[in-house]
């Protein structure tokens, strides 16, 4: 279990990481790994070798680029006796902009003060950048600027020369000092020539480069907007560089539900939305002395992101032993657990990556320690149920409706089916038996072999197992079905009792072939089977998918042709909430009644069965009258009553049968296996079905059957006779 605040330290170092990554990706655009990068470097400066006194003047300065980006920068003039930089400041300016693998001339204004002493000196041009600077130099002289004595006056001296242009983005310069006029043809040396011209504007400054990228969202807020773009620079008019491109959209990242969408009716803190679970593969390293999960067990979850976003968190069922790790797609994963009313039982899981949108994905979970079960709101214990007989010790798993969770996380809701794969090592004093095929059996040569079973065939929860035995086990093949049969048998019982046991288990081959022929569709899986047990305060028999689970020797035929049926009626179609169980318990009822008088002497009928049971109950609702409770009425603890959710809809069905004929009725029944096979498939759908199969000509009238069947308080009045004569 991990604390939340070990949660909260690696959440920060989950963005510390995201940050990091920020940094690399603005590196990269813009100024990448500077100590690897070549530096620019100032390599010429260019100025007038005399400057006079109280003058101003334009100093240019080349500087080249070789790296493969932009760079900023700081160019300083001055004047020194020596060949590097002086104490008599001319003037500077801010370079914002060196083209990347090019070269670029930097125009400063240079003023020399009245006061500067006349003499030689150097112009010292120093480019600056990150703390280090680069500089060039030229020799210079500075003169007096006084006028010669007054001679005849001579020709204008000539106009100085255009001042050069100005930088990209620099304010154009002012031109430099007009050269002396020649001397006059005659008379005395003529005045100081007028200052030139005021140079050209300087052009343009460069468009600033266009800003990085947005940075991806992180929580489906529009990604960030670009960062401006470096403001050209200064020019007569340089212009703002273009706004950066608006980051794409951030993928919006959400939380899974931790219930079904809507909650389940009946258990509302049980099943996930979020994401919708496609395989299990589970590993089981098992220990049957001390009842112990042993480290290397585990079970990897493959499933899709069906939050419509992002995924940034999702909750598994779960109430088994200790977690020691939990990975998705290979990565640690933060996780924690929940516990609260209505067996809430969440695994919350925090991947390190958010998962993206309808991505699938893959969650490993590893635990160990003591095998667990619970007890529902009935009082009926479910899960890793414990034989602890000695001699027999072992694991009888049954899980309606919701003990899985207690050996293995996952989606525990009957409306998220997934296949399953198991790999369960124990000892070779014991069989692992679960759902689906023996794929094979592995001897590790240390006491203990690994029994590698898979059921291809999409399953919910609740029907899965992972049994441990001391068993007889057989493996044979069905003369009428041609399927594998699969059966486990404890060895708590004498040759006589097994006998017993398999004189009435032998009957599963021609009881599938009478119910598939019946149905009008094949035997749903690829393999049938069953493990019987012996132990006691279990108190019911489970249609453990392609594993009838027996908790005790007594084994009936009765009960085989149910559990059988229910292979399709609840394995193969199942309802989606445990609200629809209606859907199972009253096909495998009325199909039992059907197989008992067909196949097993029973002198009942359905139609008779109708009758003896279509009846008034005693006492009044609410109270306890037998009709009080609906079938879509019942809680955690009626949920398996007999008369609401078996024997109502049993007759519900038969009352369809009768209303219906017998070959449209047959039709519906071939039609919802053949439509919602390996699915799910409620109320909705079968009312919408019975419609469709009996013509659409009476819908109305099935609406108010169906309400007063399946939602009523008392004694439905709409029956066969009476249906559409009302
Ligand atoms: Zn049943």
């Amino acid at each position: 279990m991990v604390s939340f605040t070990s949660r909260a330290a690696a959440g920060g170092l989950r963005s510390l990481a995201i940050a990091g990554l920020l940094f690399f990706l603005a590196g990269g655009l813009l100024t990448g790994t500077a100590d690897a990068a070549p530096k620019p470097k100032a390599i010429a400066v260019r100025v007038t070798p005399k400057l006079v006194q109280g003058n101003q003047y334009v100093v240019a300065t080349t500087i080249k680029n070789p790296a493969a980006k932009r760079v900023k920068g700081n160019v300083a003039i001055s004047l020194s006796a020596k060949r590097r930089p002086g104490s008599i400041k001319l003037g500077s300016r801010k370079v914002s902009g060196l083209p990347a693998k090019g070269r670029k001339s930097v125009l400063v204004a240079a003023k020399v003060a009245k006061s500067t002493k006349k003499g030689k000196y150097f112009v010292v041009s120093c480019f600056r950048r990150g703390g280090k600077s680069t500089c060039v130099s030229k020799a210079v002289s500075v003169v007096e600027g006084k006028a010669g004595p007054i001679g005849p006056t001579g020709p204008t001296g000539k106009d100085g020369t255009t001042g050069a242009t100005g930088d990209t983005g620099a304010t154009g310069s002012t031109g430099s000092t007009g050269s002396t006029g020649s001397t006059g043809s005659t008379g005395d040396t003529g005045p100081i020539g007028p200052t030139g011209s005021t140079g050209p504007t300087g052009s343009t400054g460069d468009t600033g480069a266009t800003g990085p990228t947005g940075t991806t969202g992180e929580t489906g807020a529009t990604g960030p907007t670009g960062t401006t773009g470096d403001t050209g620079a200064t020019g007569a008019t340089g212009t703002t560089g273009t706004t950066g491109t608006t980051g794409a959209t951030g993928p919006a990242y959400g939380v899974g539900a931790q219930t079904t969408t809507p909650p389940d009716p009946v258990y509302p803190e049980v099943g996930n939305s979020g994401y919708d679970a496609q395989h299990y593969a589970i590993t089981l390293n098992y220990d049957y002395v001390t009842n112990n999960f042993l480290p290397g067990t585990n079970t990897v979850m493959t499933a899709k992101n069906t939050l419509g976003t992002g995924l940034f968190q999702f909750s598994m069922d779960y109430a088994g032993p200790a977690i020691s790790d939990v990975k998705v797609d290979g990565v640690e994963a933060d996780y924690w657990r929940e516990t609260g009313d209505d067996y809430k039982n969440k695994l919350v899981i925090e991947p390190a990556t958010k998962i993206r949108r309808d991505a699938t994905f893959t969650v490993q979970v590893s635990y160990a320690g003591q095998g667990v079960s619970i007890v529902d709101p009935d009082d009926t214990p479910e899960g890793w149920l414990r034989v602890s007989t000695p001699g027999f010790e072992g694991s009888f798993v049954v899980n309606e409706p919701i003990g899985s969770m207690t050996w293995y996380p996952n989606n525990n809701t009957p409306s998220d089916k997934a296949t399953f794969e198991f790999h369960n090592t124990v000892s070779t004093a014991r069989i692992a038996i679960a759902n689906g095929e023996l794929d094979s059996r592995t001897d590790n040569g240390d006491g203990t072999w690994t029994w590698n079973w898979s059921m291809d065939h999409p399953m919910a929860t609740y029907l899965s197992t992972s049994s441990v035995g001391n068993y007889e086990y057989t493996e044979t093949t069905g003369a009428l079905t041609g399927l594998p049969l699969y059966n486990a048998i404890s060895n708590n019982n004498t040759q006589v009792q097994k006998d017993t046991i398999n004189t009435t288990l032998s009957r599963e081959d021609a009881i599938i072939d009478q119910l598939q022929t019946k149905f009008g569709v094949p035997y749903p899986f690829d393999s049938a089977g069953a493990v019987v047990d012996q132990l006691s305060g279990v108190g019911y028999v489970l249609e453990v998918q392609s594993k009838i689970h027996f908790p005790t020797r007594n084994v009936s035929a009765g009960t085989l042709a149910h559990e059988t049926t229910h292979q399709w009626f609840g394995d193969s179609v199942t309802g989606p909430t445990w609200h629809d169980l209606w859907l199972h318990e009253g096909w495998a009822t009325w199909a039992a009644w059907w197989w008992g008088n067909a196949f097993n002497g029973s002198p009942n009928t359905t139609a008779m069965q109708f009758a003896n049971n279509y009846t008034q109950g005693n006492g009044s609702c609410p109270g306890s009258n037998k009709w009080c409770t609906p079938p879509t009425g019942v809680d955690g603890a009626s949920l398996f009553d007999n008369f609401p959710t078996y024997t109502r809809p049993a007759l519900m069905f038969e009352a369809q049968n009768q209303i219906m004929g017998a070959t449209a009725f047959q039709n519906l029944i071939t039609q919802w296996q053949t439509r919602y096979a390996y699915g799910n498939g409620g109320r909705a759908q079968w009312i919408a079905l019975t419609k469709e199969m009996d013509g659409n000509t009476r819908d109305a009238r099935w609406d108010q059957f169906f309400s007063q069947w399946l939602d009523g308080t008392t004694m439905p009045t709409i029956n066969p006779s009476n249906f559409d004569t009302p």
